[in-house]
């Protein structure tokens, strides 16, 4: 029977030790707490302190920093070394909560740092930095310079996906705070959005229910943006146990 009011694991780094950090921290950690309550969720918020509850209905992988390089197999590139910030500890609370519940096809919806880990997980690959992909990292980072909420660049959404059929479009705009992206899919997942310059912009699975994956931030973008707001009621709607599976084939 459909859960009313599911139960969604939110992970996040460790709270900064500074006060002015930590205050920025708590918005951007409110964004997503509200965005799950918005779509019919109850968020629990894990940090890699915490005890993981033994029962959720649905995980949302946070953004955040970059995935250590040696959970896909490569050193750290000399090259970009300083544009990387890793959390080790984050790293393996998210691996491996994102392999039990891709275990026990949980629904999954990863954000940012999210869709990187989720690949990672399942054993994808990274661009360690935009920049070894041949894209500018500016053009993905609009820190500072924009309202959160605000498209920096476009999507392209590829028609036939559960992705195009949540958001009901085959463009949009999305806000950008990345530096990295997904390099290769991992093995079962698709490529459902890029931006025009190509870089990936969003993967899901074809063998689960819901597990879906954007490099963009839509728990920023919910109250300017209703089809934003889409992905979270779909997701909490999946993880109630409401049919809400990738298109077959
Ligand atoms: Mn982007």
């Amino acid at each position: 029977m459909p859960r009313s009011r599911p139960r969604i694991l939110v992970t996040v780094r460790r709270t900064p030790a500074d006060a002015a950090s930590a205050a920025d921290y708590a918005r951007r950690v409110r964004y997503y707490a509200d965005a799950v309550r918005a779509g019919g969720g109850v968020p629990t918020v894990v940090t890699p302190d915490d005890a993981i509850p033994g029962a959720f209905d649905g995980l949302l992988l946070a953004g955040g920093a970059d995935v250590h390089p040696r959970s896909y197999g490569q050193p750290i590139n000399p090259a970009v070394r300083e544009t990387l910030s890793i959390d080790a500890a984050r790293d393996a609370m998210e691996i491996e909560l994102a392999r039990r519940a891709l275990g026990a096809d949980v629904p999954i919806f990863c954000i940012c740092r999210g869709v990187q880990l989720i690949n990672v997980a399942a054993g994808g690959t990274l661009w360690q930095d935009l920049s070894l992909a041949g894209v500018d990292p500016r053009a993905h980072d609009q820190d500072g310079h924009l309202p959160v909420w605000e498209p920096v660049h476009g999507v392209s959404v590829v028609p036939g996906t559960h992705l195009a059929e949540i958001i009901g479009a085959s463009d949009t705009g999305v806000n950008s705070y990345h530096h990295q992206a997904v390099a290769d899919p991992a093995p079962g997942f698709r490529i459902v959005a890029r931006a025009p310059d190509g870089t990936i912009e969003a993967i899901e699975s074809e063998r689960h229910r819901f597990v879906l994956g954007v490099q963009w931030h839509p728990e920023r973008m919910v109250g300017h943006h209703p089809l934003q707001r889409r992905l979270f009621e779909r997701f909490v709607a999946a993880a109630g146990g409401e049919s809400s599976g990738p298109p077959l084939g």
